[in-house]
């Protein structure tokens, strides 16, 4: 962020946000979502991607660790396993898609990419010694690049894939997990490894009238190529002569609009609130810059990225992009040092000039002057993910493309004909949903299974009990069990930095036992107290500010509260560090060994 701007109105600013706000509360009943169950699951759930059906026997078998879930969280503790000294043989993964990637494997509309740097994002570049090919990866890459993981560390052979754990129940008699799933196969674990992901399965809004429409719909998770032809790179052909709509403008519409707009006859955007659009600036790696990287070079500029945008001082901004640039000198949403933080009016001050640029930056791009002003945010810099895209905004000057702004209300219906948006309908070929991935609802939905730990304990009911972990990782009651990627762990922008050092951290203890001969492992409640004061030591307090941002994923759709509290609060660096020294002082006071006391 650049200094603050004094010519600034921060007063007015403060109250059009308010009202900005407040138009999207008002219809807050509107943000339902339809459970994807039964004919919905059947048309936007399905694996569109998978070969076949995935009919196979069933496996019967003991393995040293199971791990659930083949996105990089299931990948990287797999890949730390086996340098941890398990073999590729003795470990499972179970995975719902028919490929490893997660994330990847399910999205692959067009124009898709990952918003934060390659360089950064795509983990173990130099274990497998892959460079990528530019600043930002785009879809096909990243799924390549899980691909390459899984090849790398042996991981394809024992995988089951087109296969959904149903059950995982903890028998103290044999100090084993019993996973069961969904092709018959029980698997029986020494250790459990839970790392499924909390972006796994598509959001359908709740508008009323979804399935009585008569023309084609898809997810933007599930995109049909089949309907519009072209691939990840556009070209969508078979959208030449539809009318269609895209209904969403969030991180995915960011990227899906461009080749869309460029393809289909006509094409609607509805929108609900507008993203914030930064620049992209994407660009070629230079091969030079990379044969000059030394030994160790990632991991220091995920921290230093991780850093940057924290508000943590570094003497370089290595990545020095978009992120850094909106985020540096923000609040950070985590923070390692509160008392180093900057002054609210100083803060403010930040935030309104970074987002007065976000909107000249409409202004500067958007040629009709009331669509240009529909597309700008009028909340603060944390409100919102921000999105990066050099084509977007300047899709909405193409003559085929409409923006249908329905003012903070959203669609009101689908008809067989088509959508309807402020009392208007809008008759359409094809709807194309891009309305995000289902966060909220709730643990058993996303693992798609509950364990069952001592006693036959579940998760659910221990979690509903008492909400403590140790690390986000370690649960008493639950012993040889990892969840990864898990509430009071650590969440970083690059994702897949927490999922690496979490990996290893597991793959460390587990590696710790093995050589001791340890076959039952288990969080004491003393471990997760003192893990629960340091989350409310370390917790930064944004109530006010989220309070005041336009409803959304980060502050629980207006419902109160900040979803960064679910998480540590000095941040993902702290974090790495806090486990590193757990481990080397404090493991054997916070963990039992052994059967079970008393
Ligand atoms: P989001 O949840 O970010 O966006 C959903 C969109 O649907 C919002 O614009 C929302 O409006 C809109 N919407 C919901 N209901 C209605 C309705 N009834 N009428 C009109 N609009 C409606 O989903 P995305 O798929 O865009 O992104 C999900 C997550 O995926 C992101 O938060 C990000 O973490 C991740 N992502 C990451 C990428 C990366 O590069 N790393 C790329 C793409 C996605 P409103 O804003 O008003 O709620």
């Amino acid at each position: 962020m650049a200094d603050a701007d004094p010519s600034l109105d921060s007063e007015a600013l403060h109250r059009k946000y308010l009202e900005e706000r407040d138009k999207r509360l008002k219809v807050a009943g509107r943000s339902k979502y339809f459970a994807l169950e039964g004919s919905l699951a059947e048309r936007f759930d399905k694996d569109i991607w998978a070969p076949g059906d995935g009919t196979r026997d069933p496996v019967v078998r003991e393995f040293e660790a199971v791990v659930v879930g083949g996105g990089f969280g299931g990948m990287l503790a797999a890949g730390n396993l086996r340098k941890h000294g398990i073999a590729a043989e003795d470990m499972c993964i179970v995975e719902r898609g028919a490929d490893f990637g997660g994330t990847w494997y399910w999205n692959r509309y067009p124009g898709l990419s990952c918003d934060t740097e390659a360089y950064c994002y795509l983990p173990l570049l130099e274990e497998t010694g892959y460079v990528p090919k530019e600043k930002y990866a785009k879809g096909p890459e990243l799924f390549e690049h899980s691909q390459r993981l899984g090849r790398h560390y042996g991981l394809y052979d024992k995988a089951l894939f087109q296969t959904r754990v149903i059950d995982g129940v903890w028998d103290e008699e044999t100090l084993r997990w019993i996973v069961t799933t969904d092709r018959g196969d029980e698997l029986r674990a020494r250790f459990l490894l839970v790392c499924a992901g909390a972006t796994n399965r598509p959001k359908l809004p709740g508008i009323p009238g979804v399935e009585e429409f008569a023309g084609h719909s898809f997810h933007s998770m599930r995109w049909d190529y089949g309907y519009t032809g072209g691939g990840p790179e556009g070209n969508l052909t078979g959208l030449a002569d539809k009318r269609v709509g895209i209904i969403g403008t969030g991180c995915t519409a960011i990227q899906c609009v461009p080749p869309v707009g460029a393809s289909a006859k006509e094409l609607f955007v509805f929108q609900r609130t507008p993203s914030p659009v930064n620049e992209r600036a994407n660009r070629p790696t230079d091969p030079e810059w990379a044969a000059s990287l030394q030994p160790g070079w990632q991991l220091v500029r995920m921290e230093n990225f991780l850093n940057v945008i924290s508000g943590v001082p570094e003497p370089v901004d290595l990545v020095n992009d978009g992120w850094t640039r909106s985020l540096k000198g923000a609040r950070g949403v985590f923070t390692a040092d509160k008392s180093k933080m900057k002054s609210k009016q100083q803060l403010d001050a930040d935030d309104f000039a970074h987002m007065e640029r976000v909107r000249a930056r409409v202004d500067s791009i958007v040629t009709n002057p009331a669509t240009a002003d529909a597309l700008k945010p009028w909340y603060g810099v944390l409100c919102k993910r921000p999105t990066f895209h050099d084509e977007y905004l300047q899709t909405f000057n193409r003559t085929n493309v409409t923006l249908v702004d329905t003012q903070g209300a959203g669609v009101e219906r689908i008809t067989p004909r088509g959508v309807i948006a402020g009392g208007k309908e809008y008759p359409l070929d094809c709807i194309i949903y891009s309305t995000g991935f289902d966060v909220s609802s709730g643990l058993a939905a996303g693992l798609g299974f509950v364990p069952k730990g001592v006693g036959g304990l579940t998760l659910l009911d221990r979690l509903a009990r008492e909400f403590s972990t140790l690390h986000g990782m370690l649960i008493s009651g639950f012993p040889n069990m990892f969840t990864i990627g898990f509430s009071q762990g650590t969440l970083a922008t690059t994702r897949t930095y927490d999922l690496t050092v979490q990996g290893e951290h597991a793959a460390k203890i587990i590696e710790y036992c093995r050589a001791r001969g340890i076959e039952r492992m288990e969080v004491r409640p003393e471990g997760e107290a003192a893990w629960q004061a340091e989350m409310a030591d370390k917790r930064v307090d944004h109530q006010g500010y989220f309070e005041e941002c336009t409803p959304g994923l980060l502050n629980l759709e207006g419902r109160g509260g900040q979803v960064y509290d679910f998480y540590y609060g000095a941040g993902p660096v702290a974090y790495r560090r806090q486990i590193e020294g757990w481990f080397a002082n404090r493991l054997e006071q916070d963990l039992v060994f052994g059967p079970p006391e008393g």
